[in-house]
Parts: structure tokens; C-alpha cells; sequence
């Protein structure tokens, strides 16, 4: 850190941040800190399970969409690694999440502006500039600006609270450490791409041979991700800039209604996992078959040897027992503002469901100075759209952030892309106080 006041300190280095610090190197006239309490970079350790696949195209890497030429592209990774030519030969659609993980390393290294073993302990407000603290006792670093970037937490249901976490383990910590279920009646929760992925690692015995494996998902299929063309639109900056300024009530039904576009299991996954229950008979007999258990909410689970669970089946509305000796949660993740923002947090706008909103340049709504802004990524679903928990538009969201930080466009980030009017032309004019011809009214059309 060259300077006594940062211009920017980010708080959180996983990917979304990472791209900010990527844009800024380029700026060297920008001062920027990011602040992490990992020891080094690693992105989802826990998650990396062998052959699983990003989901995004890896062109939507840190930097290209915003800043082609930047130096921290995957490409120029491929490049650098003497790997650009393979690479294009294997003709793969989607990467390896271990190569992603690895080009995120790659980019975290070459940066300066990165501080492992530094967690956030507490920011507050004082003369006109953030204050942070550390957990580990450096000295305090004092900004003009913040970037939060501190992501998700495990989602723990209601109904596993109480549970040791030996025994109900979320599954972002699976890879963590050796694990070796040989024997035990596992049942894996959640029915999205990591509940899919988990099922398939049970199945190749990646942790011992399984005495059963049970599969709930509440949804009522294994439903795909949509990953089709006007589908994939959700993720552009032109729908994001529509979605935005809708109130607040339609963003939210719209979010639950998009949600197969960012949770659904990835086509190639479904299909791995259907061959492989499919030979699963002739590769392992006399073995019990596992078992799918779609549309099933779990209620209650009874600790004990085995676990008792309560499930309730949607299909028929009825109530079935399992027994377990080792739920592996597959339930997603929480998103919110991290506890070292509490000195401050009485001071940010929240909309009627109690989270902060957030201005289009991604910074909260709050209470002080216009010229100091606390930005954040992966805090904006029901603000910016599903988008934002994804890595489809981390480059042009840091763009976006850099841009506003500067005070000018530096990055480009308008869109012209397919003609789809997204709102009306008249987006003041709303269905119920539209005065609609007599004529056409008479014809019928109102019924449309
Ligand atoms: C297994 C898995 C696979 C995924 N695959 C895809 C995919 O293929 N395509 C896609 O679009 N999306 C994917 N996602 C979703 C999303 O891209 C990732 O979750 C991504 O890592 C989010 O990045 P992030 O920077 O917000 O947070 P994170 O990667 O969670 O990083 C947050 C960082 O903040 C740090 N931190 C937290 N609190 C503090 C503090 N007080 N002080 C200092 N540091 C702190 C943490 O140590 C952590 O390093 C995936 C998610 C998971 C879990």
C-alpha cells in the first residue's frame, strides 16, 4: 500500500472482487487494497470435485468482457501456460472448474494490490473515511471507498441446526479434508448442480462404497439449467439495466421465476448421472439401488444412530420416514452483508424485505457522503437480477464499479445487442391506469 488513505479497499478476494483488483491494476493512479483473512487464494475448495465443469463460458473470465486487451484474460492465461493450442484442439464447451480455479490463482498472484491473512474485522466511518480493523491485529488501513466482496455462507435448513456437523455436513466443505463414508446410509440434500454432483461422486465411490445413497431434492424433478440462447439474454447488461428499474415486487417474482436460468443441474451432469444410475445394477450387484426422492421437503431430522428424517413428498402431500447416518447438505448458499460492516449498518437504505439497496453503479444507498461509496458484488439478486450470483457479468460489473469509482467511462458499458425490448416504451404507463381505446376495448383485445 503506497499511500496513508486508500482510494479503494475491497474487503473479500474470491472471483468478483479479484476482477475489480484486475481492472484497477491497469489504473496505477487509482490506490486500491484488497483484503482477505485466507491465507492464500482458493476458489471453492471444498467443491472441487474431479471432472466437475464451470458453467459459464470461460470468455466471461475476470476481465475480457470489459477490457479485451488487459493482461489478466484467460486467454492471455492459455497463452502464458503454453496452453492456447491444446486448449483449442480439445474443443471443449465448458472448462474444468480445476482450470478455472487455477487461472484464478494464476491472476491472484500477479497482483500487488491482494493482502492474504488479513480478515475484516470491523469498519467504521470517522472524518469522512472507512476505518477497517483486522482480526489478526495489523495496523488499521483507512479509504475513501469500499468494495465488498465477502460472498456467500453455507445454507444450513432449519430442520439441521442442531446436527454436529460431522454428521450433517454442507457440502462446500467436502473436499476439505479425506472423507470416508464406506458402510453408512448417506443422504444427500438438495437437488441442484451441487446436490448432482455430489450424488455422482457417491456413485464413482470418490469417499468409500456407500452402504445406500438417498437423494432428496424438494424440487419436483432434477430439473435442467436453461441454457438456451434468450435464456442466457438474462445475463446481459441490457437486461440487467431493465430489471433494475422495475419495482420492487416484480423484481422479486422475477427472480423466483428465472430461477432454473442460474440452479439448474447442467444437461452434461444430468446425463452422466442417468447413465451411471442406469448401469449402476450390472456395475455394482446385489447392491441396493439409490434411491430418488424428488418433491420431497425435509422436516424434521432426529439426531441419533442412525438420523431420523420427516420428509413431506409434494406429489401426493404425505409424510415419509428415513433413516441416515450422513446428511450431506447440497442446500445452497446465504447471501448478505458481512457482520464487520455492523458500525455502520444502521446507515445503509434497506428495501421492505430488510436487505440494503443497491444504486445502479452497485453501491449502497446510505446515508453519507456522496463522493465516498461502499460498492458491492454478489449482493444484488433482487436488485440487478440473477446475474449477479453468477460469473456470467463479473467484468462488466467491476467495469461498471471502476467506471463510477473514476468518474468517467473509461470501460465501455452500454450494450447493442438483439433488438428485444425488454420494458415498454412508456414504462410510466401501467397496466391498470392505461386508458385503452374504445374501439379496441369493444374488439376484445383487452382479454389478450
Ligand atoms: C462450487 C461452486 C461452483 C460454482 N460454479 C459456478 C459456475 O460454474 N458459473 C458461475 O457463474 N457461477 C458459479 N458459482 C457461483 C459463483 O460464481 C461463486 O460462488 C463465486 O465464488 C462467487 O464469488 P465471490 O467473489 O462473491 O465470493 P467467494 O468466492 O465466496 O469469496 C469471498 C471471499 O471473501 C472472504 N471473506 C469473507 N469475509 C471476510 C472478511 N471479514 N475479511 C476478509 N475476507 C473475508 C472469504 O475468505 C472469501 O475468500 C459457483 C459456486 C460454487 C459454490
Amino acid at each position: 500500500m503506497s499511500k496513508d488513505i486508500l482510494d479503494l479497499a475491497g474487503i473479500g478476494i474470491g472471483p468478483f472482487n479479484l476482477s475489480v483488483a484486475a481492472l484497477l491494476d491497469q489504473h496505477q493512479d487509482v490506490d486500491s487494497a484488497f483484503f482477505d483473512s485466507k491465507p492464500r487464494f482458493d476458489w471453492h475448495p471444498g467443491m472441487q470435485l474431479p471432472g466437475a465443469r464451470l458453467q459459464t463460458s470461460c470468455l466471461k473470465d475476470l476481465v475480457t468482457g470489459a477490457d479485451p486487451c488487459n493482461p489478466h484474460s484467460f486467454l492471455n492465461y492459455l497463452v502464458q501456460h503454453r496452453r492456447f493450442y491444446p486448449f483449442l484442439s480439445a474443443g471443449m464447451t465448458a472448462i474444468s472448474r480445476r482450470e478455472f480455479a487455477d487461472y484464478l490463482d494464476w491472476v491472484a498472484g500477479r497482483l500487488s494490490s491482494l493482502h492474504f491473512g488479513h480478515g475484516v474485522e470491523s469498519v467504521s466511518f470517522e472524518d469522512g473515511l472507512f476505518r477497517l480493523t483486522f482480526e489478526t491485529g495489523q495496523n488499521p488501513v483507512r479509504a475513501r471507498n469500499l468494495c465488498i466482496g465477502t460472498g456467500i455462507r453455507p445454507h444450513i435448513p432449519p430442520a439441521c441446526e442442531a446436527l454436529p456437523s460431522t454428521r450433517s455436513l454442507h457440502c462446500i466443505h467436502l473436499m476439505q479434508k479425506g472423507r470416508d463414508f464406506t458402510g453408512q446410509q448417506v443422504a444427500v440434500i438438495g437437488g441442484g448442480q451441487s446436490g448432482a454432483e455430489v450424488v455422482l461422486g457417491l456413485l464413482d465411490g470418490l469417499w468409500g462404497q456407500p452402504a445406500g445413497i438417498r437423494w432428496f431434492s424438494r424440487r419436483p424433478n432434477f430439473e435442467p439449467l436453461d441454457e438456451t440462447p434468450f435464456t442466457n439474454l438474462y445475463f446481459s447488461p441490457g437486461y440487467v439495466d431493465t430489471f433494475r428499474q422495475l419495482p420492487e415486487q416484480r423484481r422479486r417474482e422475477l427472480v423466483h421465476y428465472q430461477k432454473l436460468a442460474s440452479d439448474g443441474i447442467s444437461p452434461d451432469t444430468l446425463q452422466a448421472l442417468y447413465q451411471r444410475l442406469y448401469e449402476y445394477p450390472l456395475e455394482n450387484p446385489g447392491h441396493p439401488l439409490p434411491e430418488l426422492l424428488p418433491g420431497r421437503s425435509v422436516y424434521a431430522v432426529t439426531d441419533g444412530t442412525p438420523m431420523n428424517l420427516l420428509t413431506r413428498n409434494r406429489m401426493d402431500d404425505q409424510f415419509e420416514e428415513f433413516q441416515a447416518d450422513q446428511l450431506l447438505l447440497c442446500t445452497g448458499f446465504d447471501h448478505g452483508l458481512p457482520p464487520c460492516l455492523a458500525p455502520i449498518k444502521n446507515r445503509f437504505r434497506e428495501d421492505s424485505t430488510g436487505r440494503p439497496r443497491l444504486q445502479p453503479a452497485f453501491n449502497l444507498d446510505w446515508d453519507g457522503p456522496d463522493d465516498r461509496a461502499i460498492y458491492t458484488v454478489n449482493q444484488g439478486r433482487f436488485s440487478h437480477g440473477i446475474a449477479e450470483s453468477q460469473l456470467s457479468l463479473t467484468s462488466w460489473r467491476s467495469a461498471v464499479i471502476v467506471n463510477h469509482l473514476l468518474g468517467h467511462e473509461h470501460y465501455p458499458v452500454s450494450e447493442k445487442g438483439l433488438s428485444v425490448r425488454w420494458g415498454s416504451s412508456t414504462p410510466q404507463t401501467t397496466a391498470q391506469n392505461r386508458q385503452v381505446p374504445r374501439k379496441t376495448a369493444q374488439m376484445g383485445i383487452e382479454s389478450f
